[in-house]
């Protein structure tokens, strides 16, 4: 679970300080997906880079599994809407997938079983040996994601994921992202300035202000199973 209480961030000091976010307080339950509609500039990728340990907030707290949030946390993924620059055009798709597992002291065998079922919980299962520029740019979005949750993190950062990509394959992303999230509990905190992405993938829709972001509503999103 992430709680996030009163986060508070102004950059600069003195006569040129601009307050970003103002008092944030919210809270996101284990398999929850999570989503922030706000319009642009209001202060979302500020709060996200200090939910996810990228810089320190002015004030306030953010903590992930009941420990405070102090440098980037291991078990956070983050997935940001510019996949062109997110993936490593020098390795395969399998090798960029299995890239941050390394890092978590997993063995080749283990690391390689995790990248195919991330790739297939995404729709890409043949496409391993293939390199990035290979793919569109929405099937390069898809391998950004299973590379997050191939690591199986306790929380799934999203910052404008489908942002980049054309309209069609928006919808299809969107419906893939809220079939992976429920077929594995993913808690995920996903951020945007559409507010029909917002209510259509969202559990639950917090409101943000114009800047600096405060929460100006809390919505719960109630939809039958599918
Ligand atoms: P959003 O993600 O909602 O578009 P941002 O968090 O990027 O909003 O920006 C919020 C406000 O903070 C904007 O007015 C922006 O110009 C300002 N801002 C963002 N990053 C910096 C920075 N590094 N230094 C100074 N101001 C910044
Ligand atoms: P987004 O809306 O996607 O967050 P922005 O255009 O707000 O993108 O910001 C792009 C980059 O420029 C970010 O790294 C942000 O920190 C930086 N930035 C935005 N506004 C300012 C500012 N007023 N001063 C310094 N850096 C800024």
């Amino acid at each position: 679970m992430l709680e996030v209480s009163g986060l508070y961030h102004r950059y600069g000091k003195g006569d040129g300080a601009h307050l970003a976010v103002n008092d944030l307080t919210f809270t996101v339950e284990t398999g929850q997906l999570a989503c922030i509609v706000g319009p642009s500039g209001c202060g979302k990728s500020t709060m996200l880079r200090c939910i996810s340990g990228l810089i320190k907030p002015t004030g306030g707290n953010v903590s992930l599994q009941g420990k405070p949030v102090d440098g980037v946390p291991e078990d956070l993924a983050v997935v940001f809407q510019d996949y062109s620059r997110s993936l490593f055009p020098w390795l395969t798709v399998r090798k960029n997938v299995e890239f941050p597992l390394r890092w978590r002291g997993l063995g080749k065998a283990e690391r390689r079983k995790r990248a195919e079922e991330a790739l297939e919980w995404v729709n890409l299962p043949n496409v391993g040996d293939k390199y990035p520029w290979q793919l569109s740019g929405g099937m390069q979005q898809r391998v950004s994601i299973a590379r997050a949750l191939a690591r199986r993190p306790a929380l799934l950062l999203m910052d404008e994921p489908f942002a980049s990509v054309d309209a069609q394959t928006r919808f299809e992303l969107e419906d893939l992202l809220r079939k992976v999230q429920r077929q594995n509990k993913s808690t995920v905190l996903l951020v945007t300035h559409d507010i029909d992405e917002s209510v259509y993938l969202g559990d639950r829709v917090l409101v943000l202000s114009k800047s600096p972001a405060t929460i100006v509503a809390d919505l719960t999103v109630d939809l039958p199973d599918e």
